[in-house]
């Protein structure tokens, strides 16, 4: 199984969300049972032996890999949701987006002070949401070790937001 057989499974969807956005949509690799095997394990291969303490992933496509990880590691998973989601008191983050915002919470229980986190997302557009999903982090007292993505969008520059993280992602388009 070979980053080009991954890569090839991802759907491009022409105008969703809204005009003039190519999805990248990740159900087809999913749904398939070897592809999805191959796709978790890239992240665990990677990670295995490293001093994480948690996993956090965010809503929504990042919880089906984020959750998939962190069973297979062995570690605890901190989901970050859309504002209004989670059940328990929560502190946010708000970051702008091409139109407009949008705001993402966290339990404020969910780390210890200093523990190692690795955040998890399927795709790096501009970096707005791994950014702010670090932030959380951050202002919990914990740690961001790493922010892994299965792809990124090059063009788009997310990196560069993110350029006091080290970053994992595979696949590029
Ligand atoms: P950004 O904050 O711009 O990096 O956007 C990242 C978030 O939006 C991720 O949670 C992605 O799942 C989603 N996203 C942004 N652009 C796309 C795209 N072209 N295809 C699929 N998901 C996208």
């Amino acid at each position: 199984m070979s980053l080009e057989q991954i890569k090839a499974a991802i759907r491009d969807v022409p105008d969703f969300p809204k005009p003039g956005i190519l999805f990248k949509d990740i159900t087809p690799l999913l749904r398939d049972p070897a592809l999805f095997r191959e796709v978790v394990k890239l992240f665990v291969d990677r990670q295995r032996g490293r001093s994480i303490q948690r996993i956090a992933a965010i809503e929504s496509r990042g919880f089906l890999l984020g959750a998939a990880v962190a069973h297979e590691l062995g570690i605890g998973l901190v989901p970050i949701r859309k504002k209004g989601k989670l059940p328990y008191e929560t502190i946010e983050q708000t970051y702008e987006l091409e139109y407009g915002s949008a705001t993402i919470e966290v339990h404020r229980d969910a780390f210890e002070p200093g523990e190692s986190v690795l955040l998890i997302d399927d795709l790096l557009a501009t970096g707005g949401t791994a950014l702010a999903a670090a932030q959380l982090i951050e202002r919990l007292g914990a740690r961001v070790l790493e922010i892994d993505f299965l792809i990124e969008l090059a063009f788009l520059e997310g990196r560069a937001k993110l350029s006091r993280y080290p970053l994992f992602a595979p696949i590029s388009f």
